[in-house]
Formats: C-alpha cells, sequence, structure tokens
C-alpha cells in the first residue's frame, strides 16, 4: 500500500482509497523463480514500450495476498531500461488482476502450510500484458528507488562470507556427531548396549540437532523457495525436527547424560 503514496491523484483515488477502506487488497510482485530475487539486478521480468501502453512479460513468485478473492491489484516490478545504469533500469505498474495475459499460476506453500490471513502466497504469470502508460508508479527507471532494493553485491550466493561460514560449519557439526556414533558404536562392540547408554543418549540430542541446523541453513540459502514444495528441504526440516520427539525428547536424553556425568562425583 505505502508504494501508492508515491502514484498520482488518479492512481490513489482508484487504487489507494479502496485499500485503505480495506474494500480490495493488492499484491507485490517482486519475487521471480529461478533467480536470486534479493538482488534486483537479477530480475528478468520485462516491461516494453508500445506506443501508449507498457507490455509485461515474466513469471512472479511469493505475492502475498494473490490468491485472496478481494485482490484486484498486481503491483509489479519489471525491468525497463535494461541498459540504464544498474539503480535506474526498473519501473513499478500498477496492473490490474483481471487484466489479459494475468495467470495466478498456483499457490505456494511454506513448510507445507499456506498463509490463509493473507489469502496466500501466489505465482503470477504476466504474458504480453498490456496497460496503459498511466499505470506507471514513479517515473519510469525510478522502481528500485521506490522499491527500496537492497543493493547489488553481485557475487554468487556460494561466495558469499556467511554462507561460506554456514558450510564451514556444517562440515565441522556433521563430523563431531559421526564420530560420536563411532565412538558409541565401539563401545557397544565391546561393552554392550548397556554401558554406552549415555553415549546412545548424546547421539540422539546431537544428531537431529546438527541435522535440523544444517537443513534450515539449507532452506535459508534457497531462499523463499526453501521453504515451499518446490525442493525436499521443508519436507526434511520438519522430519529432523520430529526427530527431537521420536525416540524420546531431548531433554531426557540430556539428564540420562547429565545423570552419568554427575555419579562420576558422588
Ligand atoms: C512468506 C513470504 C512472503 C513473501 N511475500 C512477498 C511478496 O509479497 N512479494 C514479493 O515480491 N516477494 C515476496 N516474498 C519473497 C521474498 O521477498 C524473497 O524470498 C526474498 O527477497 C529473498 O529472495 P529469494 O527467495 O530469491 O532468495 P535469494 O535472493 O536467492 O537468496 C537466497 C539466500 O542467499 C543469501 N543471500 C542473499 N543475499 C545475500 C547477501 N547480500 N549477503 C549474504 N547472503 C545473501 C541468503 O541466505 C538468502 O536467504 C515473500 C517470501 C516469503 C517467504
Amino acid at each position: 500500500v505505502w508504494r501508492l503514496l508515491f502514484g498520482t491523484a488518479e492512481q490513489k483515488k482508484r487504487w489507494l482509497e479502496p485499500l485503505l477502506d480495506g474494500t480490495i487488497r493488492s499484491a507485490y510482485c517482486m519475487t521471480e523463480p529461478g533467480v536470486a530475487s534479493s538482488d534486483p539486478a537479477n530480475l528478468r521480468c520485462r516491461i516494453t514500450s508500445d506506443g501508449a501502453d507498457y507490455v509485461i512479460t515474466g513469471r512472479k513468485w511469493w505475492a502475498t495476498g494473490a490468491l485472496s478473492s478481494d485482490c484486484r491489484l498486481f503491483v509489479v516490478f519489471g525491468v525497463s531500461d535494461p541498459d540504464a545504469q544498474p539503480r535506474a533500469r526498473h519501473s513499478i505498474l500498477l496492473v490490474p488482476a483481471d487484466a489479459p495475459g494475468v495467470r495466478v499460476v498456483r499457490g505456494l506453500r511454506m513448510f507445507g502450510y499456506t498463509h490463509s490471513a493473507s489469502g496466500g502466497h501466489g505465482e503470477i504469470e504476466f504474458d504480453h500484458v498490456r496497460v496503459p502508460k498511466e499505470s506507471l508508479l514513479g517515473s519510469q527507471g525510478s522502481g528500485a528507488a521506490l522499491a527500496l532494493a537492497r543493493t547489488t553485491f553481485g557475487r554468487r550466493v556460494a561466495d558469499q562470507g556467511v554462507i561460506q561460514d554456514w558450510i564451514a560449519e556444517a562440515r565441522v557439526r556433521i563430523d563431531q556427531v559421526r564420530l560420536l556414533v563411532l565412538r558409541a558404536a565401539a563401545m557397544i562392540d565391546q561393552d554392550g548396549a548397556k554401558a554406552a547408554r549415555a553415549e546412545i543418549s548424546a547421539i540422539k540430542v546431537a544428531a537431529p540437532t546438527v541435522t535440523e541446523w544444517v537443513l534450515d541453513k539449507a532452506c535459508q540459502v534457497h531462499g523463499a523457495e526453501g521453504l515451499s514444495q518446490d525442493t525436499p528441504l521443508a519436507e526434511l526440516w520438519t522430519q529432523a525436527r520430529t526427530m527431537r520427539f521420536v525416540d524420546g525428547p531431548d531433554e531426557v536424553h540430556r539428564s540420562m547424560v547429565a545423570r552419568r556425568e554427575l555419579a562420576r562425583y558422588r
């Protein structure tokens, strides 16, 4: 809604007033499938000028509210001036939800759930959607400034320091758990399972916790796609989280380890 504060008097009357009255909803369409959308330089949705109109072609996803029956407006962020300097390449258009060529393809789920309060997050196709030039929000090329986009970072996600830190940390944690498992297995072989009870409990705490941590980072690295039904990550995360109860809760296993530690000094 706040983006419409930049609108003309006519745009405000047509869209902002009913939005503020709550009689209609809008959905903001910036993020795109298949590209790291937190960097606007990667976005591909094209806005071309054709006489008195703009024509939009592209696909967006995670547009919150797009599946609501009240959604009447898509606020679409696209590339209008590909040869301009990076911060002047994008424009924002106000597109009626029933414009020819607009198609809500599907709803997206987060960890298996839709967000019913907002009507759900939509994937939307814009297939040569034609809107009059009066639909432009602000001036042509001012989209990045209006969206307060994150600055470009010009690097692969895997080359970001924080991501490399997670990768290294994941390797360290996974190897620690593997060594715990090997130690417990050796103890069971030598002295039997009873003697290794605390070591087995330690694994039951450590393995699911590490698995959950690694999957949490994997979801994060994939962006919103990592929460959706399009990768196995969300399901794997819920399984890992579940494992912290399946064979007894973490707390019970920890108390087993603690009892053995305290027994050494009693
Ligand atoms: C519930 C929900 C609602 C949403 N609603 C909307 C909406 O209404 N409209 C809309 O357009 N979008 C919406 N989004 C999409 C959201 O804005 C994007 O998911 C977000 O901007 C990240 O883009 P991406 O998913 O493409 O991740 P990517 O850009 O691919 O980023 C993936 C990961 O890379 C890492 N990364 C990225 N940049 C950096 C950096 N500079 N330094 C270090 N690491 C970095 C982070 O770990 C990040 O999570 C929504 C998402 C969700 C989950």
